[in-house]
This record gives structure tokens, C-alpha cells and sequence, in this order.
């Protein structure tokens, strides 16, 4: 198996941003998140889960899609260039790319999302098995295997080396432009082999390792939707929105125009269904409190996207909920309350 050692990453990352502009978890401030990479940059391959997850660089939380020119009384359309950098997505946990595949299914489904289609297609994804999954972890309940995730490139960390592995023909490809790094370590297979073991293990002991979703239980949606529970749960949820930013899966946007005199922006940014204006028409608002709102996402997550999507899940376990929201509400309390989980 290939491997390179800790001390040349620096080289690694410099060599990587030559073939796309390289993403990685950089830590600033007291908090690790996805930031484009430039020399001495903070990498910190140490976090399981960033504080935001990276599905930013596929989906940015503000990206302009045209712009409006006032002349007199004539007007001019200018539509923003579909981004053509190409990228490269270093250190992925398992969660965050499985994420990307429940992204798929709403922003490349006709009509086709292109901006995100187009950062998609031009991203190289090398992923980044877990060695020390954090007590919110829980992506074994949606068959995310932490030790192995779906990249491009897969890598390993063991101790002070890094075992690379190329899964796709844009894996070897990048493999082959980076090969003069790498060295060939014969017992390497075995060594990652035993590191899967191990952390395969040590997540059987985490405090979320017995839960499970159960597919069968979530298909009652008019009684999960009428259940008593909901109001207690709600009943501390301030509306700030950060599960749903901090979440992968979660991909709600609101378009909206920056009125700059002669020159008008179009934009879209993130938006939240926890938030009091969002779906607002002109007839009124059709989830009418916090409770409304608050069950929305949920249902969303737990019931309606599994309906349309094969029984997929909107969620990965990632945990970031668990660790984020101000009032500890989150997922699992919620699957748990409303008695949708099994072996617990
Ligand atoms: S709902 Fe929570 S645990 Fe699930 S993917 Fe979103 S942030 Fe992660
Ligand atoms: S993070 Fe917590 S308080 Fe904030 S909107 Fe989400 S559930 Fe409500």
C-alpha cells in the first residue's frame, strides 16, 4: 500500500494544491472547519467532526447567480459562469461523504442544480477513515462505516503515517500526479487493516453505538406527525437555526436580491425551516409557530425524504446537532421521543 510520513504533509499539500485548489480542516480561532489551504495553514486532521460540515464547497452559504444592470430604463442580465476551478476535498470523514451522496439526490435531480453539478463534478474527493469517533457519533445507524468511507482517494492515518489508497479513475489519476511522494510500504494493507479493527471497535463502546432508525416504525407519518411529543420537544427550541447550518444534509436556501442602485445582485444563501419567515407567501405563512416549524425538519429528515428517496435518511450521524444546539434538541432526542428507534 502507498503511504507518505507526517513530516512530508507540507510537501503533500503543496503538490495537491497544484492539481486543484485544496479544502482541508484547518483549525482558527478555537474551531476546526474546511478552509482553503495555503502554506503553514493550522491542518488539523485530528478533528473527527468540524464545526460546520464541508458541504459548503459544493453548496456555498452565499453565491451570487447574476446580476441586473440599470441603465435609464433599459435593463441588462449578466448570469454568473458556472465555476470551472477545479478541487480537491482533503481529510472527508465517512458521514461528511456520505452526506454528499443525499445532496446528490436533491441538487443533481432534474431540473439539475449546474452551480453545484459543475463544483461536483470538478472536486476530487480524498477521504479520511476515523480513528477516534467522538461520543455524538452515530452514522453506523444509516450503514456509514466510519473506518471506510466513499473518496476518490481513501486514507488511512496510522500513527505518523498516512496510508493512501486510489478507489476511482479520478483517484489514480491524482495518485499518479502525486506518486513521486508516496512510497510503497508492503506490510501497509496489514496495518490498516488492523487500525479498521480497532476503531471498529472502540465505537461498539460509544454511548450512540446501539442506536438504530427503525424504517419500519417511520412509516406511520399522520400519527408521527400528530404526536403529542412534538410540543414538549419544541417547547425549548429558540429558532436560531444552527442544527440545520452546522448540518450536512440539511439544504434549504432562500434567493434574494441586493438592490445596489444601478446594479442588482442576485443571491442565494442558506436559509432555515426553523426560522419564523421561512415558506412566508403572500397568503400567509402555512407553519404558523415554533412547533409547526420545529417538526418540519424532523419529519423531513425522518419521514419525507426517506418517502422520496428509497428510504434514505436525511441524516449521517454526524453528531453536529448534538454538539451545537444551545438547548440540546437534536435528532436523536427527537427519533427517541417519538419512539422511531430500535435497540436502545
Ligand atoms: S441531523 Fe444532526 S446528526 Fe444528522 S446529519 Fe444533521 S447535524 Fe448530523
Ligand atoms: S439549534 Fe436547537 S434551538 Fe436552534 S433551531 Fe435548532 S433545535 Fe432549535
Amino acid at each position: 500500500m502507498l503511504k507518505i510520513n507526517r513530516e512530508r504533509f507540507e510537501e503533500l499539500f503543496t503538490l495537491l494544491d497544484k492539481q486543484g485548489r485544496l479544502y482541508l480542516p484547518v483549525a482558527k480561532d478555537g474551531k476546526t472547519d474546511y478552509a482553503a489551504w495555503s502554506a503553514g495553514s493550522a491542518v488539523d486532521l485530528a478533528a473527527t467532526v468540524t464545526a460546520k460540515s464541508p458541504k459548503g464547497l459544493f453548496f456555498p452559504q452565499i453565491e451570487n447567480l447574476m446580476e441586473f444592470t440599470r441603465t435609464g430604463n433599459k435593463l441588462a442580465l449578466e448570469a454568473r459562469p458556472l465555476p470551472v476551478e477545479k478541487t480537491i476535498a482533503f481529510g472527508v470523514r465517512a458521514c461528511d461523504l456520505a452526506s454528499f451522496k443525499l445532496l446528490d439526490k436533491v441538487f443533481l435531480k432534474e431540473p439539475v442544480d449546474e452551480y453545484y453539478a459543475a463544483r461536483r463534478a470538478n472536486c476530487t474527493l480524498i477521504g479520511l477513515a476515523c480513528s477516534e469517533p467522538e461520543e455524538t457519533c452515530f452514522c453506523h445507524a444509516f450503514g456509514i462505516d466510519l473506518a471506510e468511507g466513499e473518496a476518490d482517494v481513501r486514507t488511512y492515518q496510522v500513527g505518523d503515517e498516512l496510508f493512501w489508497e486510489a478507489a476511482t479513475p479520478k483517484g489514480e489519476e491524482l495518485t499518479a500526479a502525486v506518486s513521486g511522494l508516496l512510497t510503497e510500504e508492503a506490510s501497509g494493507a496489514a496495518k490498516v487493516a488492523k487500525a479498521k479493527t480497532a476503531v471498529r471497535e472502540v465505537f461498539q463502546k460509544m454511548p450512540l453505538a446501539g442506536l438504530k432508525l427503525s424504517a419500519e416504525k417511520c412509516k406511520a407519518p399522520n400519527e408521527i406527525f400528530a404526536d403529542k411529543a412534538w410540543e414538549e420537544l419544541s417547547k425549548t427550541c429558540i429558532g436560531c437555526g444552527t442544527c440545520t447550518y452546522v448540518c450536512p444534509t440539511c439544504h434549504c436556501y432562500d434567493v434574494r436580491d441586493h438592490d445596489g442602485g444601478e446594479r442588482v445582485e442576485r443571491y442565494r444563501c442558506w436559509d432555515s425551516c426553523l426560522f419564523s419567515d421561512f415558506t412566508n407567501m403572500s397568503g400567509g405563512n402555512p407553519r404558523t409557530g415554533r412547533l409547526e416549524r420545529f417538526r418540519q425538519r424532523y419529519m423531513h429528515k425522518l419521514i419525507y425524504f426517506p418517502d422520496n428517496n428509497e428510504g434514505d435518511f436525511a441524516c449521517v450521524g454526524c453528531g453536529r446537532c448534538l454538539q451545537k444546539c444551545p438547548v440540546s434538541l437534536n435528532i436523536v432526542k427527537v427519533a427517541r421521543a417519538l419512539g422511531v428507534t430500535e435497540n436502545v
